[in-house]
């Protein structure tokens, strides 16, 4: 049974070289009829709804655990970014292949990016994103945006542009600036923990706040399109497992086990709405029931398994220390997270 996983593990790190490029020259593949209606959706500016950007970030950190992960993430990117310019490329033609900057632009726009700016030469495209997250993570996390240039790119030019994020607002840096390149994106190792305890710190900070909660701005659509990748199945193990440890560490930051039942509810709630882990009603009867609901754009087992994995993460402790026990239920499409009593473990009161 080890020996299974440890060879399932070594199967998804290789990537044959001979496959290395392969993704440039085949048609997109996965997911790809849900992702042109998601595209499709943003590009006719029908986005729906609002998510906040702490949620999009959370997402995308996972999304960048590991080297491997990122570059999955900037390949998944490319696949996107090659679909859009399908789309786009269906109503007009564009001569030279840095005229259609302008409508990526505008999708980014469109998907809630905010103020964009960009100079296009004949050699080089620099495009800078001025809205994202502040938020000082110690690394660059655009990877899935860099990718998403760099498939529009050599879509419309018809030949491999790679696209480097070299500074970014997760980074100390005023915005995201992302420049054609002839080298691939850096996936090196990055100080993920200390990039994980500094969201952890802000989420907590926005959660105690007082005052109302900071307006979303990311539209559906792009966020579940971003966040297809942590379906893929080589990694949903491992990202389970972090949304779990992310759920726990923001229990700690928050201190959830002091509080009173009536607070540590209502920062479930607000910590749920926040990083837009659908919408939780919490039941005060004689067990502590939490009911997740999702839009339809989340319904997808897997997000609400990610969902789930958080809300348990955060509760874990909380529990431990009244004696209760931390249950997952899916019935029917209803998701519930509930407390219940268990038997006492020996020698723990
Ligand atoms: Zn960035």
């Amino acid at each position: 049974m080890r020996r299974k996983a440890k060879r399932a593990r070594r199967n998804s790190r290789a990537i044959p070289a001979k496959h290395r490029y392969a993704w440039l020259y085949a048609q997109p593949e996965s997911h790809t009829s849900y992702e042109t209606a998601l595209l499709k959706s943003i590009v006719a500016g029908h986005a729906s709804g609002g998510v906040s950007k702490h949620a999009l970030m959370l997402y995308s950190l996972m999304a960048n655990t590991t080297p491997s992960m990122r570059a999955l993430n900037y390949r998944h990117g490319i696949a996107v970014g090659r679909s859009l310019h399908q789309l786009y490329a269906q109503k007009r033609s564009y001569a030279l292949y840095e005229e259609g900057v302008d409508d990526l632009v505008s999708f980014f726009e469109l998907a809630g990016y905010g103020r964009i700016t960009y100079h296009a030469f004949p050699n080089m495209i620099r495009i800078g994103m001025h809205d994202t997250l502040h938020l000082d993570l110690g690394m660059n996390t655009h990877l899935f945006e860099a990718g998403m240039i760099a498939g529009f790119l050599t879509a419309s030019k018809g030949q491999l542009m790679q696209v480097t994020e070299r500074a970014c607002s997760s980074n100390s840096a005023d915005s995201c600036e992302f420049y054609s390149s002839s080298s691939a994106q850096d996936t090196s190792e990055f100080a993920v923990k200390g990039a994980f305890d500094a969201f952890v710190e802000d989420v907590s900070r926005h959660v105690l706040r007082a005052e109302k909660q900071n307006n979303p701005s990311i539209a559906n659509e792009y966020y579940a399109l971003s966040s297809l990748v942590l379906l893929d199945n080589r990694y949903f193990h491992e990202i389970r497992a972090i949304a779990d440890y992310l759920g726990g560490r923001l229990a700690t930051e928050l201190g959830i086990e002091s509080m009173t039942p009536r607070r540590m509810f209502n920062t479930v709630e607000k910590s749920v709405e926040l990083l837009n882990m659908g919408i939780a009603k919490i039941k005060t009867s004689s067990k502590f029931d939490i009911t997740l609901q999702f839009s339809t754009l989340h319904s997808r087992k897997e997000f609400a398994d990610l969902s789930i994995a958080f809300l348990h993460g955060l509760l874990r402790n909380a529990a431990k220390d009244t004696g209760m026990k931390v249950k997952c239920l899916i019935h029917r499409n209803t998701y519930s997270v509930r407390l219940s009593k268990s038997k006492p473990i020996k020698g723990v009161r």
